[in-house]
């Protein structure tokens, strides 16, 4: 076994969480160390509509988001699966970017403040011993006082420590699929439109450039039950919302599908065997909050604050941890619950055509909603 390099901070997931996390470390002086198993620029499955409160914290973090003349959205289009719709003023709005520009960016930004980012590499295992992270891959070990895991969703990790989640029996609130396309398409401006189908939603905004971005998110058992043919799915149950028929048919589709599958929804611990778990490790919060990038990033500044303090020699280990873990807890734990409530009725045909049909009268008890799933900028 090799012993590289040691490090001050590793951080295995350089998507959203990580990046951010690791931007702020190198800012302060530490020595930190990124590993992400992809290649950057890479598309991944994201709706990329990011609401308003990562807005400084990004332009804080070095992304001039001000001068990329970026889709504004400020209006929410809902449809039920049998075309009923609501629209609705966002309390908040947000704004449209792919990942694969924002990640990129993020990327670009770590290695000019000194960060070291290994790309397609995928750690394989972290051990703690004697106060002190080994983190392994392909045949190489790094050292580290704090490991951070921001590998999102489900990674060969999470299997493998066989966390909580992974070992959950197929529920309501897991074992998802989620399908992604950018499109050439004439949309009304500064909108957000989510629509309903068969045990799935649709989001469609716009990005830079005058793309737009189409992602959905359905049961492993609608694609079974469609022979595991995605064209298959799309023709038989989501092109039942006749909304979602007229985009299927008049959309210049400008990329494959991007796909990804076993998407959960449970609980999840924010610290195990001293690792600290940020972003979709942390916890998931259901897609159509549209929130969960703008948490992602939040997420990074509240362990950065705590990991700051620890290497500052300010607090014990046990002490960043708990309060690591507290700071999530008391900033994402409702906005969890309440996405889990909602994402109960936005499975179901019957419930959701009933919700949209129900809420269309009540404007201010929409923006509540709304507002239960959203913070406020960092
Ligand atoms: C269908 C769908 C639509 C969504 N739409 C929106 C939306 O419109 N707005 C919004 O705010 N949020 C949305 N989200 C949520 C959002 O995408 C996530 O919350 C966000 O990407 C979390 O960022 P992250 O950094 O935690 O994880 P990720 O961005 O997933 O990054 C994790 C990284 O870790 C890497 N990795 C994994 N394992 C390893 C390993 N062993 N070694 C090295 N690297 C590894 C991966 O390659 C990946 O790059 C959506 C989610 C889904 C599923």
């Amino acid at each position: 076994m090799i012993i590289l390099q040691k490090y001050d901070v590793a951080i295995i997931g350089g998507g959203l969480a990580g990046l951010a996390l690791s931007i702020q470390c190198a800012k302060a002086g530490y020595r930190s160390i990124v590993f992400e198993k992809e290649k950057y620029p890479f598309h991944k499955v994201c709706g990329e509509y990011i609401s308003f409160e990562a807005w400084d914290f990004l332009e804080r973090l070095g992304v001039p988001l001000a001068e990329m003349n970026l889709p504004v959205i400020r209006k929410l289009l809902l449809s039920a699966p049998n075309g009923k719709i609501l629209e609705q003023k966002l309390p908040l709005g947000g704004f449209g970017i792919s990942r694969y520009k924002l990640d990129n960016l993020l990327a670009d930004i770590a290695r000019k403040n000194g960060v070291e980012l290994l790309e397609n590499i995928k750690v394989e295992s972290v051990q703690f011993e004697n106060e002190i992270f080994n983190i392994r891959y392909a045949m190489n070990t790094v050292q580290a006082q704090i490991a951070a895991c921001s590998f999102g969703k489900r990674s060969n990790l999470d299997i493998k420590w066989k966390r909580n989640f992974t070992l959950q029996k197929n529920n309501r609130l897991n074992n998802y699929i989620g399908v992604k396309y950018h499109l050439q398409a004439d949309f009304p401006d500064g909108q957000i439109a989510l629509h309903n189908f068969k045990n799935g939603y649709c989001g469609i905004s716009q990005v830079e450039d005058g793309k737009y971005c189409l992602c959905y998110m359905t049961t492993a058992k609608n694609l079974r039950e469609n022979g595991n043919s995605i064209l298959q799915m799309e023709k038989n149950i989501i092109q039942k919302n006749p909304h979602l028929k007229k985009i299927f048919s008049s959309s210049g589709f400008l990329t494959e599908p991007v796909t990804i599958s076993q998407i959960s929804f449970d609980k999840k611990s924010q610290v195990e065997n001293h690792i600290l778990f940020v972003g979709d490790s942390a916890g998931m919060i259901t897609p159509l909050c549209g929130n969960g990038m703008s948490m992602a990033l939040h997420a990074s500044k509240l362990a950065f604050d705590q990991i700051y303090f620890f290497l500052e020699n300010k607090i014990s280990r046990k002490k960043m941890e708990n309060s690591y873990q507290r700071q999530w807890r008391f900033h994402f734990r409702k906005r969890l619950s309440t996405g889990r409530t909602l994402q109960r009725f936005f499975g179901n045909t019957a419930l959701s055509n009933l919700l949209i049909a129900s809420l269309k009268p009540f404007p201010g008890l929409v923006s509540r909603l709304i507002r239960a799933t959203h913070g406020q900028s960092f």
